[in-house]
């Protein structure tokens, strides 16, 4: 069953370190920050120099939107009043699949799926899509299992 979480309860507000990600959501893309010299990418994008060679030079990378879940939590306990009629839903980290760097480092994002949890596992594939909110401003990225894989877990095995 597909979790529904209504954001016109909150007001999310883009900043100069999220304004240009907020406007590839609305263009259905989502973007994870790179380093113009060394190739670095790196989810969110509040840091403003890249952890790896420390160069300001950075821009964006536009992603697939595809990736593995690595790790999720079930959340039982809503954080904000704006989702009491939300839980529990499932959030997910994320390694994206165009995100490997030679040297082993992996992009992970966090995303909130649209799955409920009987259909979650470490392993599985899944995907970005892009729910509209009320304000025309927002495009929610959201994630969904994409698939299967052979080898899976979850937490109550
Ligand atoms: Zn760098």
């Amino acid at each position: 069953m597909a979790v529904t979480i209504d954001y016109s309860k909150l007001r999310i507000l883009s900043d100069p370190d999220t304004r240009e990600w907020w406007a590839a959501t609305r263009q259905r893309k989502y973007l994870v920050r790179r380093c113009d010299k060394c190739g670095h990418k790196w989810f969110p994008p509040g840091i403003p120099a890249c952890s790896k060679c420390m160069s300001m030079d950075i821009g964006w990378f536009e992603t697939a939107g595809t990736g593995v879940i690595h790790s999720y939590v079930v959340v039982v306990q809503p954080i904000v009043g704006a989702f009491i009629e939300s839980v529990p839903y499932v959030v997910a980290i994320i390694e994206l699949d165009d995100c490997k760097e030679k040297d082993g480092t992996v992009t992970r994002v966090a995303g909130v799926l649209t799955n409920d949890e009987s259909e979650v596992a470490i392993g599985l594939p899944c995907k970005v899509l892009f729910e509209p909110t009320s304000d025309p401003n927002i495009v929610m990225p959201r994630w969904q299992v994409s698939g299967t894989a052979r080898e899976t877990w979850r937490f109550n095995e």
